[in-house]
């Protein structure tokens, strides 16, 4: 697999056979995490020209299983970035008035304006994977729905959004690892909740729904990077390459004075 852990389209996906560990990609932490801390550095810069030049818009959509290092991440990799240019949108179970809509409603209004980031803490994928393993709404609903994606998708590439699509890959077992930290740190406790263990047990079912979801919505405008997260300072360093190198390609500007500012003195 490239290095960006980038999925191709029309590749059949094996989810099972997809890792978890960074750390076989990268065997020293120290340095991992110094090279994470300089692409921050430029991520700050290039983010203060994107927000600046106010004309193109990022959004970055974050799935993972309970546990699996959505919040860290944002935190991680958007620290020290102006919070001005960056706006994060947590989707939970829908409201009754989200449900009374078609499921794309309430993903449309938060999508990134120009020259900001949207990061999506959950998605709109969510309606293909716990309301598929949940039988939450027939096949014959939820099916369709790769296909609205798509298009959902393909209607926001063309109308100058770059979209970063993230699932974060932890294994069973470091879900149980960090399931238990939650259960002994008083700092953690609050983030423990017994629904999780529900979806614990429905492990399999929920990575054939990853891996159909993956294998269908991986598109050549937006594809889906499937980073290995067992490992935090891998996850977030994988993560953080893919920003910066889409944004090295964006190149955006600061946008040049409408004025010819060289004869003006402030008094
Ligand atoms: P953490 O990982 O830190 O616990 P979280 O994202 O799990 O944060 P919670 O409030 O614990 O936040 O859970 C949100 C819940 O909402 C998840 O169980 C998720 O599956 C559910 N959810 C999100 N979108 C939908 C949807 N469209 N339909 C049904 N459930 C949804
Ligand atoms: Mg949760």
């Amino acid at each position: 697999m490239p290095k960006t852990h980038c999925l191709q389209p029309g590749t059949p996906v094996l989810i099972n056979e997809l890792p978890t560990q960074g750390k076989m990609f990268h065997p020293d932490r120290e340095a991992a995490e110094a090279e994470f801390s300089t692409l921050r550095d430029e991520l700050i810069v290039l983010q203060r020209k994107l927000y600046a030049e106010n004309k193109r818009r990022i959004l970055i959509a974050l799935q993972a299983m309970d546990a699996g290092g959505k919040d860290g991440t944002i935190r991680k990799v958007f620290r020290g970035v102006n919070p001005q240019g960056v706006r994060v949108t947590s989707f939970k179970a829908p409201s009754k008035e989200e449900l009374a809509h078609d499921f794309l409603w309430r993903i449309h209004r938060p999508v990134p304006a120009n020259g900001m980031i949207g990061v999506f803490n959950r998605s709109h994928y969510e309606d293909v994977l716990v309301v598929r393993v949940h039988d939450l709404v027939p096949e014959a609903v939820w099916r369709p729905r790769y296909k609205m994606i798509n298009d959902f998708e393909s209607m926001l590439v063309g109308s100058g959004t770059t979209i970063l699509k993230f699932y974060l890959h932890i294994s069973r077992e470091e879900q149980r690892t960090r399931f238990q930290a939650r259960l002994e740190d008083p700092h953690k406790n609050w983030k423990f909740s017994l629904e999780d263990l529900e979806k614990r047990k429905l492990w399999q079912s929920y990575m054939a729904a990853y891996q159909e979801m993956l294998e269908r919505t991986t598109t050549d405008m937006a594809p889906w990077y499937v980073i290995p997260a067992d490992q935090k300072w891998y996850r977030n360093l994988a993560i953080m390459r893919v920003i910066v190198q889409k944004l090295r390609k964006l190149n955006p500007q600061y946008p040049s004075p409408a004025i010819d500012l060289s004869g003006i003195t402030i008094d």
